[in-house]
């Protein structure tokens, strides 16, 4: 499968190229350690750097800074092959967030001191929004960064953050003042082996996408110097946020396609072989009109993606439509996971087979990035004009 529709304009065959060089990395490096990854709760750290010498990562971001120049169509094929070979636990969608932070906001000087070393594995990166009290309400974090001299101060502590035990860069969404609520926000890098006072949590036990290391942190009196405020100007963190939330919430619904693929066709192989009252499972017509429904949604799927492809390129894509692109695509990747795990019956249910952890991990689809509820809050009030 391929996350191409047959005439999808934005497709060049670089495009191809890339992407048979991106299912031959993953297939070698990354489909055999699914499995090791999700018992130890962590990506292997030496993959990132597998992945870097690969050319996998940063294929947007400008030459100048190590990446490959291209635009954001490159990056969507990774973040499709990654999902079509059924693995959710590598965090390079969170590191592709973080290259974009820097690529559309970051000064010269952040760009050149961490971008190169995003491309090539040696730095891991996470975004740090979440608080224990705040998710969806982005307005209401209560981390601070008080400015004291050449340094920020940071206080304060976030969970559910993804790469959380591993990276090595992580953008903390922190209050700079907190008397102007969302006009006080600001990003701030915190570089974790120069950062006294930071501290990690647990790796948090999920129902699904056991193998990304997930996890609580914790700022006590954490000082950076003040050239890590992302931009270098106070109060604009909401605003950095809000524009790149467009690739954060795309990313899903690609993944949910790639999703979907994997499982639709596991479950088709599944059927062909196995056998109920002396015929294939994919002779009942039950099961006939379970796959026809399941294609069908996929293929609507697919032509939204690529339409919302085409809209990243040339800049476009509206936050209502990536809204829907991360809203329909983890739902319908919901249902029809759901219903392959049906016609696998009970094996269904048993970790041996692949179809149930995809059943599993796509569950966050819903919720981070946004919940599914916030995505139609956003979808409506574009409707309310
Ligand atoms: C595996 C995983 C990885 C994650 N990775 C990251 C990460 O890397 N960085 C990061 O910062 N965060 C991350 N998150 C956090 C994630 O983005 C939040 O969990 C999500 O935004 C929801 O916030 P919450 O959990 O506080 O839920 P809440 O905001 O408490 O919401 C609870 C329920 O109330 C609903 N609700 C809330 N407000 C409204 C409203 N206005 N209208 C209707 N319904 C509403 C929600 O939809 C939800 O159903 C991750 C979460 C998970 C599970």
């Amino acid at each position: 499968m391929a996350l191409f529709t047959d005439t999808a304009a934005w497709v060049s065959t670089e495009h191809r190229l890339y992407a048979d060089g991106v299912q031959r990395f993953m297939e070698q490096s990354m489909a055999p350690n699914i499995e090791s990854w999700c018992d130890q709760g962590v990506v292997d750290r030496d993959f990132w750097f597998q992945a870097g010498e690969a050319g996998i990562m940063g294929a947007s971001v400008p030459e100048a800074y190590g990446g490959a120049g291209a635009d954001l169509s490159f990056e969507a094929i990774t973040i499709y092959t990654q999902a079509y070979l059924a693995d959710i636990n590598w965090g390079y969608g969170i590191q592709s967030i973080v290259m974009h932070y820097l690529v559309a906001y970051g000064t010269e000087d952040q760009k050149r001191r961490w971008l190169p070393k995003l491309v090539s594995g040696e730095l891991v990166s996470a975004i740090a929004m979440t608080e224990p009290g705040c998710g969806s309400d982005l307005k209401a974090v209560a981390s601070t960064a008080k400015r004291d001299g050449d340094s920020y101060v940071i206080n304060g502590s976030k969970t559910f953050i993804t790469n959380g035990q591993t990276a090595e860069l992580i953008c903390v969404v922190v209050k700079t003042d907190l008397a102007a609520g969302s006009k006080g926000t600001s990003l701030i890098f915190v570089e974790t082996d120069q950062a006294q006072g930071f501290q990690r949590g647990r790796n948090l036990k999920k129902l699904g996408m056991k193998g990304n290391d997930t996890s609580e942190l914790f700022f006590e009196d954490v000082r950076v110097p003040v050239d890590n405020l992302l931009g270098g100007i106070e109060g604009q963190g909401f605003y950095q946020l809000m524009n790149q939330l467009v690739w954060e919430r795309s990313m899903i619904g690609i993944t949910a396609l790639g999703a979907m693929d994997c499982g639709l066709q596991q479950t088709i192989e599944y059927v062909r072989q196995r056998k109920a009252f002396g015929q294939p499972i994919m002779a009942f017509q039950n099961t006939r009109f379970k796959l026809a429904e399941m294609k069908t949604k996929v293929e609507v799927t697919r032509s939204f993606i690529n339409d919302c492809i085409a809209k990243l390129i040339d800049g476009s894509i509206d936050p209502a439509t990536a809204s829907m692109a991360k809203y329909w695509g983890s739902q319908v990747q919901n249902e029809v996971l759901d219903e392959c795990v049906q016609l696998h019956g009970g094996y269904g249910y048993m970790m041996e087979y692949p179809i149930t952890r995809l059943f599993a991990d796509a569950r966050v689809q819903k919720i981070y990035g946004g919940t599914n509820e916030i995505m139609k809050e956003l979808i409506a009030r574009s409707l309310d004009v």
